[in-house]
């Protein structure tokens, strides 16, 4: 069944179904030089912008800010992870491919890599989109360390009380 054209521009009449979760909008996601205090620290000269943490789905949307050259983190994905890098470079030891401004990565479950951000580059932003999470590893894969949505909040609640954000500013990037 078609809609007439005068019924085409009307909302939808029914409720949303029991249980779902609100929608969200965020005017200037990707404006990367505004909102300094919303980038939290997460080592020296590594930064990373909450989009959405779903602790309801396991998995969060945020932009990472790495501002030096070298390398960054050895670690094994849990979930699938979608990578839409927006400034400067970076790559895997693990693959040949670089991943510069507008590229687009997929790194699968079960993926061990190597991230490295070349020398000369002042400043990588990348969006990731990453599942259930990762292990940090040694070259052997033994586990050092982990991080997902859970670790992400826990560090977003706390920076953003510290910056005078506040709990609530967090708390609104979580579904
Ligand atoms: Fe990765």
């Amino acid at each position: 069944m078609t809609d007439t054209m005068d019924r085409r521009a009307i909302a939808y009449q029914k409720p949303q179904p029991t249980g779902m979760l609100a929608d969200m909008l965020q005017p200037g996601a990707l404006d990367l030089d505004a909102a300094p205090e919303t980038w939290v620290p997460q080592a020296e000269d590594v930064w990373f912008r909450p989009l959405l943490l779903s602790v309801s789905s396991g998995y969060y949307i945020n932009l990472l800010r790495v501002r030096k050259a070298g390398i960054l983190s050895r670690h094994r994905h849990l979930g699938p992870v979608h990578a839409f890098t927006l400034r400067g470079e970076w790559h895997y030891l693990e693959h040949d491919w670089t991943a510069r401004p507008g590229d687009y990565a997929f790194e699968p479950s079960g993926e061990t890599h190597t991230l490295i951000v070349p020398e000369g580059v002042e400043e990588m932003v990348t969006l990731f989109h990453v599942t259930a999470g990762y292990v940090y590893v040694d070259p052997e894969g033994k586990a050092m360390g982990y991080e997902d949505v859970f670790t992400k909040l826990d560090a977003t609640l706390a920076h953003y009380e510290k910056t005078g954000l506040g709990r609530a500013a967090a708390e609104a990037l979580v579904r």
